[in-house]
């Protein structure tokens, strides 16, 4: 038996999101991450949903999460300062396999 290698792009295209278009479940408060110089939400996010756009600004869209957790934890300045899970029938629904 061998095992196909994939892509995380390509793995990540495998899940379905139901985007709740009303209410994000992850909010942050931009000028709290301003002042943040580690910012390891660009590093830890597995769906490498945190980036800085052209001025160096965060950017982040809550679209493609995959509710794992991990920039909650990792947030040292409580920019994060909405993190719940996504309200029923929304969110990730994993096809794995
Ligand atoms: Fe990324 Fe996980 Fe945070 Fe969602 S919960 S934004 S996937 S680190």
């Amino acid at each position: 038996m061998s095992i196909e290698k994939k892509e995380a792009a390509e793995l990540l295209s495998l899940d379905k999101f139901n985007v709740d278009e009303d209410e994000a479940h992850i909010v942050l408060d931009k000028s709290i991450c301003r002042q943040c110089a580690a910012k390891p939400c660009l590093y830890v996010c597995p769906a490498v949903l945190y980036k800085l756009d052209a001025n160096k600004e965060m950017s982040f869209d809550y679209a493609g999460c995959l509710e794992c957790g991990t920039c909650r934890i990792m947030c040292q300045k409580k920019g994060i300062v909405k993190w719940q899970y996504p309200r029923g029938t929304f969110g990730i629904n994993y096809r794995f396999g």
